[in-house]
């Protein structure tokens, strides 16, 4: 799903991991939380009921405009639908760490993700090159984009080394033409 933000920026909600979007959790919920939790950790039967309770405790979405800072958050009570509140002054806008409140709270040492992809043919939703490499982390990276296969392959293995040295990636993936040429971790 995506929704406009007042400030006309579009907030995609299409992934996972997303950086400007959370999960709220009501104060009076968190007993009931806990209660899971401990359930969790002894033997149990009804795990699948377990999870779908920790699940509905956890529907409530907030979303942060990456662009003005607006927060969205969903009315439980209302279908969902995003409620938006705005900073309560300019200054407090201007500040860049104030429109990424939803950063983990292990901020850059996040452990994300690295994919690849190619294609030949490109779909008509595919981007405006060949090849594209995402890499899903907290420090800034921009997107990388091809219309070289070599070059492609080339870089994302200096993305992924890098990555991987520094320690913020848990997994990594190439793809071309539908085909998976390279995971990490290796499957066991
Ligand atoms: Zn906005």
């Amino acid at each position: 799903m995506h929704f406009s933000c007042q400030c006309g920026y579009v907030i995609h909600d299409t992934a996972d991991n997303l950086p400007y979007k959370g999960k709220i959790i009501a104060d009076q919920d968190f007993n009931t939380l806990w209660d899971l939790i401990e359930k969790l950790e002894k033997q149990h039967i009804d795990r699948i009921d377990v999870y779908n309770k920790i699940h509905d405790l956890l529907m409530r979405e907030i979303y942060q405009c990456p662009k003005c800072g607006r927060i969205y958050i969903e009315n439980q009570a209302q279908n969902y639908d995003l409620v938006g509140f705005q900073m309560e002054s300019p200054e407090q806008q201007e500040k860049k760490e104030n429109r990424s409140l939803l950063l983990s709270a292990y901020g850059e040492k996040w452990k994300g993700h690295l994919y690849a992809e190619w294609r030949d043919e490109k779909p008509d939703w595919w981007c405006d090159h060949h090849g594209i490499i995402m890499p899903e982390v907290n420090i800034k990276m921009d997107n990388l984009v091809f219309d070289d296969y070599d070059a492609f392959e080339k870089r994302f293995y200096e993305v992924f080394e890098e990555l991987k040295v520094r320690d913020i990636i848990v997994s990594a993936s190439l793809k071309a033409n539908g085909k998976t040429i390279f995971t990490w971790p290796g499957k066991k």
